[in-house]
């Protein structure tokens, strides 16, 4: 208890040791799971410092939490210790239109960021279907994205610069607030994505871009699920680069209109729903025609619309696809495990073909669902938890759904992450670049303390 004490001390009391307070800690989105020792909730950057010096000095496992919506356990503290609770770190510090940028804690709520944007008509595009209550700290650490990053970007293409906490308490500045700089290695890159095991990231100035005036949405059915794969790799051909590109299979829109049997989806097919914006009425409505043309041979049905209320609803509808599922078994022991494949987007109808066959062959469901645009298709598994044979059904099936993305030149995570849930394929699709990704840990934590158990590198 003497450390619990101590940490308590540097957070002026903000701390917990508390059985059933720390249960609250043992997980995140995905099924791992592991409790930390104490939990603490720093409110400065020299309380993270000074908690992180005495980590190191004593050995002690450190794993910083955002709001614990990550799907492959990384905020999970695997390894016992100390977790960070980085909630209450959660202001905006300076928004500065006239540099296109801002200053934010990385407990900041991402919906907020963006509500406090919209008056002066910004945003921060990277939209995680999470952004309701992920913060923007597990938003750099997992290098997040979402529907919209196939016109946009993913978060690592808005950082400038971020204040880090080194493993041993030094605090250091990444990158500046220009909008671009040559001056050596690019640091504020290296901690996008890094999961909290190379420092934690205390302060985050931000890109912004403004708000595009105009939308359509195209919502278009295919016959196979192939077809909707098909299709995107043929919409960039036409020259149209989409805002949103997210695909949804027939389980998916089943799912959807189970919850809702009003929501205006098509049932005769697989879905995809494209969104073309821009700041001219005239160009988004010929990108939206061009669009149209490309998937016509292969399409079942078109719908065009910029009914603002219509697309809400169906944006709306997508976002909810994942709590949806729970929706469809009242007895709660059929879930879904999503895994979070990618490919170049040409390859992607033999993706969706291999997660047919290998679902196929080792007898489960799958829903593929996700953002198309960007290459990413999400797979849900669906098993019954009570069931020990459909839990080791859905490990075979993950494991050939990993390899199949990586023989077919693709990434086991393109937004999810490794964290503790698929370190085991990070050799494997890195190759000796994993050697290095391993020297820089080794340098930046070399006890080892920060976020043990993640990316595979311990
Ligand atoms: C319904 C749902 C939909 C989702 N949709 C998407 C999506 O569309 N796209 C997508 O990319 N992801 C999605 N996710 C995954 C997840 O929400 C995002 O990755 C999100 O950005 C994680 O933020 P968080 O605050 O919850 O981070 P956490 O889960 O708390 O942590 C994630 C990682 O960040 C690290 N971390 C957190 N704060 C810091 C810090 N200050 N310094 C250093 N490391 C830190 C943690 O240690 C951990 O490694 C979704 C999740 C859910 C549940």
């Amino acid at each position: 208890m003497a450390h619990y004490e101590k940490l308590k001390n540097i957070c002026d009391g903000r701390a917990t040791a508390a059985p059933a307070e720390l249960c609250c800690y043992a997980a995140d989105g995905s099924q791992v799971k592991g409790k930390p020792d104490f939990v603490v909730f720093p409110q400065t950057t020299a309380e993270v410092s000074q908690i992180l010096a005495y980590a190191d000095t004593h050995l002690i496992p450190v794993t910083a939490r955002g709001a614990g919506t990550g799907l492959a356990g990384a905020a999970v503290p695997v390894k016992g210790g100390i977790l960070l609770d980085m909630s209450r770190m959660n202001q905006i510090l300076n928004i500065d239109i006239n540099n296109i940028q801002v200053t934010v804690e990385p407990g900041l709520v991402a919906d907020k960021l963006n509500d406090a944007l919209k008056p002066y008509g910004f945003f921060f595009p990277p939209d995680p279907g999470s952004a309701a209550t992920c913060t923007i700290g597990g938003q750099i650490a997992n290098n997040a994205s979402g529907m919209r990053c196939v016109k946009y970007g993913t978060t690592k293409n808005y950082v400038l610069d971020l204040e880090v906490v080194l493993a041993d308490g030094t605090v250091i500045r990444t990158g500046s607030n220009c909008l671009k700089t040559s001056a050596g290695y690019d640091l504020s890159r290296l901690y996008v994505g890094s999961e909290g095991t190379l420092g934690i990231i205390t302060k985050a100035v931000l890109k912004i871009a403004p708000l595009p005036k105009f939308r359509k949405l195209i919502m278009i059915s295919f016959p196979s699920p192939e077809n909707a794969g098909l299709s995107v790799s043929r919409v960039f051909a036409a020259g149209v680069t989409p805002s949103a590109c997210e695909i949804l299979d027939k389980t998916s829109v089943t799912v959807l209109t189970k919850l809702d049997p009003d929501v205006i989806f098509p049932r005769d097919g697989d879905v995809v729903l494209f969104e073309v914006d821009g700041s001219s009425e005239n160009a988004v409505d010929e990108s939206a025609e061009l669009l149209a043309k490309a998937c016509e041979e292969i399409s079942s049905s078109i719908l065009i619309t910029n009914d603002p209320v219509q697309m809400k609803e169906i944006w709306d509808a997508r976002r909810l696809l994942g709590a949806a599922v729970s929706k469809l078994d009242p007895t709660k022991t059929r879930i879904y495990v999503g895994e979070d494949l990618g490919v170049p987007i040409q390859k992607l109808p033999a993706l969706i073909a291999k997660v047919y066959e290998i679902t196929n062959e080792v007898g489960i469901t799958p829903m593929i669902y996700g953002h198309a645009g960007d290459g990413t298709i999400h797979v849900g598994l669906f098993i019954d938890v009570l069931d020990e044979n459909e839990w080791k059904k859905l490990d075979t099936a993950a494991d050939k759904l990993h390899l199949a993305a990586i023989s077919l030149g693709g990434t086991v995570s393109t937004e999810h992450g490794i964290g503790a849930a698929r370190g085991a394929y990070m050799e494997m699709q890195c190759g000796p670049a994993f050697t290095v990704m391993k020297a820089i840990k080794k340098t930046l934590d070399p006890n080892g303390i920060l976020n043990p158990g993640k990316l595979g590198l311990s």
